[in-house]
């Protein structure tokens, strides 16, 4: 998620060099933060909706990886820290530096070798989102008939925002998270993971209840998300690749109908997926799509959903094409995001197109597996109108920094040019799903997902990943007649830029910076025709 920010920012994204001290102590895996693995998150939140505060406890289990000293969490500094214990009973003393909290464990005896546990008591007026998802933060609003509904979204202002953690992609809970909501009885709580129990803090006195929702996988901080409202649930077993699925949609009461009717999709769509990527990535945690009060965002076994139950995105089409209409856009994407984002995640933010990329493609592989593979190309293609060239896709690295939005439309651009090269959509298939299980549930590099591809298709792609994720330039392919011979070359490339080129006819050409001859007879110029799945710009020299 986080695309089309620029719909109200429309100026905002200019190459960004002034980090602060704060982003790279966010951004970087400093020694305060390397010694240490995260095992598992267990958050017991209360939100209030009337004043808009929230009261929270973080036990974190913890691994210990090398030689201890001091630690930092990550909570911003609009919440206060209570108290913090190592293990049950013994309070530490900490410092804070803004959204740094900072514990001294060098002289600490632990009761265990490797693990020991952290508990976090907080409290205060998390940072509210005025736009969400894009801005991120919490959301306390109402539904149309006037109750409470509450949740958050926290991608790129990071899960700190209302629970201490480390707040660094690169350290997922391996063994998942437990989430308990304290909240009236009148609303309903649900969260990632598997619905455990739900009961009354004291039966005779409280309206409150706890609810615990188990996550066993390991989760990506910010897709950890309570949400509370007047929901209702339904659902159906999807016999997938893995086993029996389940899925469970929850939705407002009064939107039940409308929900059954659009969610139709879904076991077509697992179908879809499962069958280019293999199987879903979170059969022990299920499948679910909820109802949130913003578009939607890809939380990871509880996707948030406000497309308003239609086809499109909120009715529209990103493409040109009118495929862009025949399904719902946020099930398609924030679905797509189960494969590429959650179960293989980025460990620095500046490589989200792993993320965003594949996820955008797997629209195309969507309207592809659905209405063909013409379709699928007139849907890619038609999103090029929204690329904008404004800086590269990959941000800068250890300061928290996210590159260009187009790391959505030429991003998934670029993964069909490697398609085409590829030309053979069975292996191309393979390359995804082995991709998906090589890196399960892991956090990866650029690097990583470059040089599985250029492994796995044999071709070598250096150049292409250059030109495509790290400049700004898109190539240029001129072309002239001359003597009667018709010449082409590269310019407005990285050095030694060498994609090779289908045509329409299917013949493949090797343009490189220097001028080639076309060895095949062409009488007028305009026979001259790159295959349009290839996004590249033409230049016709007369
Ligand atoms: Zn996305």
């Amino acid at each position: 998620m986080r695309f089309f920010l620029f719909l109200f920012t429309p100026f905002l994204l200019n190459s960004q060099t002034d980090f602060t001290n704060q982003d790279s102590l966010r951004g970087t895996l400093n020694s305060n933060r390397t010694w240490w693995d995260v095992v598992k998150y267990e958050i017991t939140l209360q939100p209030d909706f009337a004043t808009k505060t929230i009261q929270g406890k973080n036990e974190i289990l913890i691994k210990k990886t090398g030689i201890k000293s001091l630690l930092q969490l990550d909570l911003h500094k609009a919440l206060s820290v209570d108290s913090i214990y190592l293990g049950s009973s013994k309070r530490m003393s900490f410092t804070r530096d803004n959204n740094i909290i900072l514990i001294d464990l060098s002289k600490v005896e632990f009761t265990e070798e490797d693990f020991f546990k952290l508990i976090v008591y907080y409290s205060g007026k998390p940072k509210e989102a005025v736009k969400a998802p894009w801005d991120g933060g919490w959301i306390f609003t109402k539904d149309e008939k006037g109750r409470p509904w509450m949740t958050v979204a926290c991608q790129e202002l990071g899960a700190s925002s209302w629970f201490p953690c480390k707040d660094h992609q690169s350290d997922e809970s391996d063994y998942g998270a437990v989430i308990t909501v304290i909240a009236p009885d009148s609303l309903v709580v649900v969260a990632n993971g598997e619905f455990r129990e739900s009961s009354y803090l004291d039966v005779n006195v409280s309206k409150l209840k706890a609810t615990t929702w188990v996550v066993n996988n390991p989760i990506n901080n910010y897709n950890i998300v309570p949400y509370i409202g007047k929901y209702v649930n339904f659902n159906e077993v999807y016999n997938g690749e893995k086993g029996f699925l389940k899925c469970n949609y929850w939705v407002l009461d009064y939107e039940l109908e409308k929900a059954k009717m659009q969610f139709k999709e879904v076991p077509k769509m697992l179908k879809c997926f499962e069958y280019w990527f293999g199987p879903y990535p979170f059969y022990e945690d299920g499948y679910k799509i909820v109802q949130a009060p913003y578009l939607g965002m890809e939380h990871q076994s509880a996707i948030a959903y406000g497309n308003k139950f239609q086809n499109g995105y909120l009715g529209k089409s990103l493409s040109d094409s009118d495929y862009g209409l025949k399904w719902d856009f946020i099930l398609v994407h924030e679905s797509g995001h189960e494969w590429f984002g959650n179960s293989i995640t980025s460990k620095d933010i500046a490589d989200m197109w792993i993320h965003e990329s594949f996820t955008n493609y797997s629209e195309t592989i969507f309207t592809d597996c659905i209405y063909g593979v013409q379709a699928g190309n007139e849907y890619e293609i038609g999103l090029r109108h929204l690329i904008k060239n404004d800086k590269p896709i990959i941000g800068n690295y250890g300061v928290n920094d996210q590159g260009s939005g187009d790391m959505y439309y030429k991003g998934s651009n670029m993964v069909h040019i490697i398609r085409q090269l590829v030309n053979d959509d069975e292996r191309f298939r393979q390359l995804l799903r082995g991709l998906n299980r090589t890196f399960y549930h892991r956090t990866v590099t650029s690097q990583d997902i470059e040089q599985y591809i250029i492994k796995f298709s044999n071709l070598d792609l250096t150049k292409l990943f250059d030109q495509y994720l790290r400049t700004t330039q898109i190539p240029l392919l001129e072309y002239k007649i001359e003597n009667n011979q018709l010449l082409y070359h590269w310019v407005d490339c990285v050095q030694g830029f060498d994609l090779k080129i289908r045509l329409e006819n299917g013949n493949w050409i090797f343009p490189s910076e220097n001028w080639n001859i076309l060895d095949q007879s062409i009488n007028k110029i305009e026979d001259f025709k790159p295959d349009a799945n290839f996004f590249i710009k033409l230049r016709k020299i007369l």
